[in-house]
């Protein structure tokens, strides 16, 4: 599900800037930057999950160092974050809580459980900062694609039939690929597979 997950979720991103007063803020290019604060909207299995593209989450410790709670690899199997949401046109500009970018990041040790800490410059974030960087999503949340289908190709040698375990695989997949997409647009879009 991290694979196909984070690929499926290169077809919306993570490309975006934001414009923060008069500068503009890279906040990937390709993957989240490590110090963007991406929270999951609709956690795929644990409670604190960083964005499937990247990103973190970042606790503020208000002593100018912040703690990774989740970090910005993509295994094990996360969700998307509200930003990444809005990119796919699931969520409205007025769901994505404001969040913040942390640069000149410096590891400054671990906490008790194990999290690395580090200290870094906070710079807030808004949706409208992405949005007066980029302009509106479009077609907007109303207008937008729901419904969506992937092809899932066995390769088996030349002459060769798939053989009965490559073919439950391959449907073990399709089955929790489906579940997934569900479970972390938060029922707001339909995935299917099926061959046509
Ligand atoms: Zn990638």
């Amino acid at each position: 599900m991290s694979q196909i997950g984070h690929e499926m979720g290169h077809r919306w991103g993570a490309f975006v800037t934001a414009k923060a007063g008069d500068e503009t803020i890279d906040l990937g290019p390709v993957h989240w930057a490590q110090g963007l604060q991406a929270p999951v909207a609709f956690p795929y299995r644990r409670p604190t999950e960083a964005s499937i593209m990247g990103g973190g989450v970042w606790q503020d410790n208000f002593d100018g160092t912040y703690t990774q709670l989740d970090d910005d690899y993509y295994v094990p199997a996360t969700g998307y974050s509200y930003l990444d949401l809005y990119l796919m046109g699931l969520i409205s500009a007025a769901e994505v809580p404001d969040f913040f970018i942390l640069r000149h990041l410096v590891p400054a040790g671990k906490d008790a459980n194990g999290h690395p800490i580090f200290k870094a410059d906070r710079t807030r974030v808004t949706i409208q900062d992405v949005i007066a960087a980029e302009g509106p999503r479009l077609p907007a949340v109303d207008r937008s694609q729901r419904g969506f289908n992937t092809g899932i190709v066995m390769v088996v040698q030349n002459g060769a039939k798939p053989s009965r375990e490559l073919i439950e695989r391959a449907e073990g997949i399709r089955k929790q690929w489906i579940e997934y997409f569900s479970i972390t647009t938060g029922h707001r879009a339909i995935m299917t597979a099926l061959p046509r």
